[in-house]
């Protein structure tokens, strides 16, 4: 049986990478860090010297990189030197223009691809119970499922390349904003004297319902297992939350629809980063909200949404 290829054994890649070789998977590694590389290697994974070592004669190749331009970089040095039938697929979590053209240089190269990025964090990392969302053809999809399936719980055909992009960055548009709605409603009933665990015994059985409230409440204290009850430690850092919506108002943005909410989101993720919190929980502008360091000025609206006189 041919191996996999890895590239890029960071926070996730490494606990992704590990979960491939405890389902018996030969795995080759590489990361641009060579300690990372090593710490692979403990874990049974064969690291390698650069990305085509890694690849050449691969049966898949597997990237979890930081940004689309890293992606990119890599595919286009791949492409050339893998065998004919390999499998180009891509769990980060990058933007849609340079999701769609990895796609269409896979194609070009007459490879298969999937852009498959992830839902879960470090915690469903290593658990291998991560959601993944995938995007690309059918063939490419069935080919991809069993080797998700060692990595993740639940696989979900989103439909053409740059779609699992799409959900991706969709979900995390609506996660970043019900937070600070949420953290909002906790830091108003706390000076209107109504307490924290009221009010998420009410809201968790109400219409104020969300996963950002019933499965990671940020305020401290209500449940045992959220960030909020160990000072906000990671969980999904601020940075990553603040990038998400990022990638969410370029996609907006590249569309011309107008999403007001999510641009205020951001700014308020960018204000809590700035103050030295961008590796700290996202739930954690908790405490900028409560303790009222945000300017209440709103950020200016995107052009496409000002009336024209
Ligand atoms: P990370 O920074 O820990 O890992 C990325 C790794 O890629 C680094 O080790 C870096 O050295 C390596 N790298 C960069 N360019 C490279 C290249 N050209 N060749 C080889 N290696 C290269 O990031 P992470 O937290 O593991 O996240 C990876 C991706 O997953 C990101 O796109 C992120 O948005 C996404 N993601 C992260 C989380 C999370 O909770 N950390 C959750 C969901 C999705």
């Amino acid at each position: 049986m041919s191996h996999i290829a890895f590239i890029g054994l960071g926070r996730m890649g490494g606990l992704m990478a590990a979960n491939l070789i405890k389902a018996g998977r030969d795995l080759r590694g590489f990361d641009l860090d060579p300690r990372l590389c090593a710490e692979a290697e403990a874990q049974g994974v064969r690291a390698t010297s650069s990305a085509q070592a890694a690849a050449q004669g691969a049966a898949a190749i597997i990237t979890m990189l930081p940004a689309g331009g890293a992606v990119l970089a890599v595919w286009k040095e791949l492409l050339r030197c893998v065998e004919q039938d390999a499998l180009f697929m891509d769990c980060s979590t990058i933007d849609i223009a340079s999701a769609r053209e990895a796609h269409r240089l896979a194609a070009e190269a007459g490879r298969a691809s999937i852009d498959a990025p992830v839902s879960g964090g470090v915690a469903g990392a290593k658990a291998g119970t991560l959601t993944f969302m995938c995007g690309g053809s059918t063939a490419a999809f069935q080919t991809a499922r069993p080797l998700l399936a060692q990595m993740g719980e639940k696989i979900i055909h989103c439909g053409e390349g740059g779609l699992g992009q799409a959900a991706k960055i969709c979900n995390n548009m609506m996660l970043g904003a019900t937070m600070i709605a949420t953290c909002e409603a906790f830091a108003l009933a706390e000076r209107l004297g109504l307490s924290d665990k009221t009010l998420f015994d009410v809201a968790s059985v109400s219409s104020g319902q969300s996963w950002s409230l019933t499965h990671y409440c940020p305020a401290p204290g209500v449940l045992p297992t959220a960030p909020a009850s160990r000072d906000y430690q990671p969980g999904f850092m601020t940075a990553l939350m603040l990038k998400d919506m990022r990638l969410a108002e370029a996609a907006a943005a590249q569309v011309g629809l107008p999403t007001p909410l999510a641009a205020l989101a951001a700014e308020i993720y960018a204000h809590y980063a700035d103050q030295g919190e961008a590796e700290r929980d996202f739930s954690g502008v908790m405490r900028m909200i409560r303790d009222g360091r945000r300017s209440a000025e709103p950020p200016r609206p995107p052009p496409q949404t000002r009336r024209s006189r």
